[in-house]
């Protein structure tokens, strides 16, 4: 398993580079099929 590999939320290819990283420390990721900018953030799921 490896989690290194990211897919783009919106067109679900794995063309993604790195983004710097947001206000609070998360990576942030740019999609290069689309042009949509993500955040990858396996440890809060769950969204208020
Ligand atoms: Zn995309």
């Amino acid at each position: 398993m490896s989690d290194s590999q990211f897919t783009c939320p919106e067109c679900q290819s794995d063309h993604v580079v790195k983004n710097g990283k947001i206000h609070n420390g998360k990576q942030n990721f740019k999609c290069r099929e689309c042009g949509g900018q993500f955040v990858q953030d396996p440890q809060n799921k769950i969204i208020d």
